[in-house]
């Protein structure tokens, strides 16, 4: 739900500002789905609403549930046919994090990514985005649970949707609306430069990761075409320029890919570029979309544990619904080429 065209379809029927607040209440607070359940408005707006700006903009093509129950991926089918996927990960610390989509498909072509074969399809809308957090906003409230932290790591490159993507953190964020915490929710980019400059200069204390996955250009240009218009020269000096000005903390996200990035001399080259105040390394676990091999469990503590010698913040991320397709790097609906219009 886009909240500003709600106040301005509220506006354009002639209705009161009171109505706006109902209306927001109905929708973030109590999660209905449908205008028809807004029991606090009049029949006849209800009515107007749903034919106006109605609550669902998908329809729910698929869900999945991982083994463990940690994960739901969900497939949904937005109104011009295009699919787009949506992941749930519940962490045994109470943690829910929903990953979410800023675009249908991805132009950036990363080599290692399922959504990036797609191509992009389109920009995603402020209400789609928001939609997918709703979404599962309502499964949770069921359980007596709710949506805890959204990262924008799910299909596309959210700085090149910057002012969708912004607007639907800023309606997450309402405090009048699900209130999600600006530390909570992250937004993740390959590298696009003058997105990291904006966000540098957004008064919400959104945090930045950067997909890094290579600490040299030979390498990072074979993994990602984006490396050859921002090269590592461009794109760490506005990683410093954006801790600088915000002194905040920037995650690097870096697949370990066996034979590639996970050898001991790039390994070396990564600590050096890395080793810095306010960097975070992200070790995750690559899940195999085709293209390459992951590196083994031996070799990924191993890495850890040099990169902790080394002084470098490190963590290694916990893989969340790898045999479902829902893992990093995994998105890209297996039923694009037959259901993407
Ligand atoms: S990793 Fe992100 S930016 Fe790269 S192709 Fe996949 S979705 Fe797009």
């Amino acid at each position: 739900m886009d909240v500003a065209k709600l106040q301005s379809a509220l506006e354009g029927m002639g209705e009161k500002p009171y109505r706006l607040t109902q209306a927001k209440d109905a929708v973030f607070r109590q999660l209905v789905s449908h205008w028809n359940e807004a029991t606090a408005l009049p029949p006849a707006l209800r009515e107007k609403l749903n034919a106006t700006i109605p609550i669902s903009e998908f329809e729910v093509v698929r869900e999945s549930e991982s083994e463990r129950g940690d994960t739901c991926k969900a497939a949904l089918k937005l109104t011009d046919g295009n699919l787009i996927e949506t992941v749930l990960m519940r962490h045994s610390n109470g943690r829910n994090t929903v990953c979410v989509s800023s675009q249908a498909g991805c132009p950036m072509a990363c080599t290692f990514c399922a959504t990036g074969t797609m191509g992009l399809k389109r920009n995603l809308t402020t209400s789609e985005i928001v939609a997918q957090v709703l979404h599962f906003s309502r499964q949770l409230a069921a359980k007596g649970e709710r949506v805890t932290n959204m990262v924008m790591m799910g299909m596309g490159e959210p700085m090149h949707n910057y002012d969708n993507v912004m607007a639907a953190i800023r309606i997450l964020n309402d405090q009048k609306g699900l209130a999600l915490g600006a530390r909570h929710m992250s937004i993740s980019t390959c590298g696009i430069v003058a997105g990291i400059h904006r966000m540098a200069d957004e008064p919400l204390q959104v945090n930045l990761a950067v997909s890094l996955h290579a600490p040299n250009d030979e390498l990072r240009t074979r993994l990602m075409p984006v490396n050859r218009a921002y090269p590592l020269a461009k794109l760490m000096p506005a990683i410093d320029a954006y801790i600088a000005k915000t002194g905040r903390k920037v995650m690097f996200e870096y697949l370990l890919i066996d034979g590639l990035n996970d050898t001991p001399a790039v390994i070396t080259e990564l600590a050096v570029l890395l080793k810095k105040p306010l960097y975070h390394l992200n070790l995750i676990k690559y899940h195999t979309t085709g293209a390459f091999v992951s590196t083994g469990r031996d070799r990924r503590t191993e890495i850890l544990d040099y990169m902790k010698k080394a002084f470098v913040s490190v963590t290694h991320r916990i893989t969340f619904g790898e045999d479902i397709d829902a893992a990093c790097g995994q998105l890209a609906n297996k039923h694009s080429k037959t259901e993407v219009v």
